[in-house]
């Protein structure tokens, strides 16, 4: 029989698997106290008596995954990671340093299915979901790298986590439980290309997390153009589903909106994306488009930035233009994966 890895066993499946040796349940909690620490080998959990420890090598492994490839800004303390799993695939991941802390920034697939016109995650399609096990080593890895710790998670590196839904709700349980992590829901934020299903799901889940909506435009016709989701998922029915996740968890929602030279910068584009979304408690997050090699688009000036971001103001919407970070290490969504399977 085959070991059986720890790495993505619940408390209860720990629990499960020391009483089948005859352990008693309070180990589980130990034992899980070691695995998100970043420890992978049982001798060093030093808690543990001895005769524990010989059975649990015998019957169990704690897997990891390994650092391929890692860029450290010179610009700033971001950190880029790319991410080996087991099965030989790989995922990005970006640790930001603020002054309230580190946030990691985490992929929850392998590429991206959503195909949206201007991210490089999705080129090559999806290969698969992750677990939440694997989610949860993003994070264990850069804080043994770093030595630091992550006070602060955003789903916003590959893949599109609404569509890897009982993973990322575990993911989250996780991150959150004082056993793991003990990050603060308001501290977790999942980012989505807009799948109203999932985010109906979400609102009833009782964990409210931040919930960041990919939004990118202020219409159909221009939405329909950027992100192909939007015709299956149009704007009016993903704002409903936004108010919804609004009532249910009474917290504000983040719209981010890349701005793209000539396509989505417009005065008209601010003031209809201004009436859109003026009766919502949310906040309006815009992001210099990131340059993506081979793609004929381009971000738009900063004044241009500014404009937008003043008219939005001027409605009374809560609008901050994101400061770029890592922007000398192809930090950004997809790119550095992207570039190593290129070469
Ligand atoms: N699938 C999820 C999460 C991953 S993308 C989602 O769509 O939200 C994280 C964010 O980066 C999204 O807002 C995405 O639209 C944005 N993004 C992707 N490519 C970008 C680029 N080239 N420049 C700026 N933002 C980009």
């Amino acid at each position: 029989m085959g070991k059986t890895n720890l790495k993505g066993c619940t408390l209860t499946q720990m629990e499960e698997f020391l009483k089948q040796m005859d352990e008693p349940a309070y180990r589980a909690k130990q034992i899980i106290k070691w695995i998100y620490k970043g420890q992978t080998e049982f001798e060093k959990m030093t808690d543990l008596p001895k005769d524990l420890i010989v059975k649990l090598k015998d019957r169990a492994y704690i897997s990891m995954i390994n650092i391929y490839k890692k860029h450290e800004s010179t610009l700033d303390e971001t950190v880029k990671y790319v991410f080996l799993l087991e099965d030989g695939n790989m995922v990005e991941s970006v640790k930001m340093k603020y002054s309230f802390g580190n946030t990691a920034c985490i992929s929850s697939q392998v590429g991206c299915a959503m195909g949206c016109t201007f991210c490089a995650s999705t080129e090559g399609g999806m290969v698969r979901n992750l677990s939440w096990g694997e989610m949860a080593d993003e994070v264990i890895a850069i804080e043994k790298d770093s030595n630091e710790k992550v006070s602060r998670v955003v789903v916003m590196g590959s893949g599109e986590p609404l569509l890897n839904y009982d993973q990322i709700v575990q993911f989250i349980k996780v991150m959150n439980s004082s056993l793991a992590f003990n990050i603060s829901c308001r501290r977790l934020t999942v980012s989505t290309c807009g799948i109203i299903p999932g985010i109906i799901r979400l609102a009833d889940e009782g964990m409210p997390i931040t919930l960041a909506v990919s939004l990118h435009a202020p219409n159909d016709a221009i939405r329909n153009d950027l992100m192909p989701i939007n015709k299956l998922y149009p704007i009016l029915q993903l704002l409903d589903a936004c108010k919804y996740y609004i009532i249910k968890t009474k917290r504000r929602i983040t719209f981010e909106y890349a701005l793209i030279s000539k396509i989505n910068d417009s005065e008209k584009c601010a003031r209809e994306l201004s009436n859109l979304l003026k009766d919502l408690l949310c906040h309006v997050n815009l992001i210099p488009l990131n340059p993506v090699e081979g793609k004929q688009i381009e971000r738009s000036t900063s004044s241009q930035i500014r404009r937008f971001e003043k008219i939005l103001m001027d409605s009374g919407i809560s609008t901050t233009i994101r400061r770029e970070m890592g922007s000398d290490i192809e930090a950004a969504c997809g790119q550095l994966r992207r570039s190593l399977l290129m070469r």
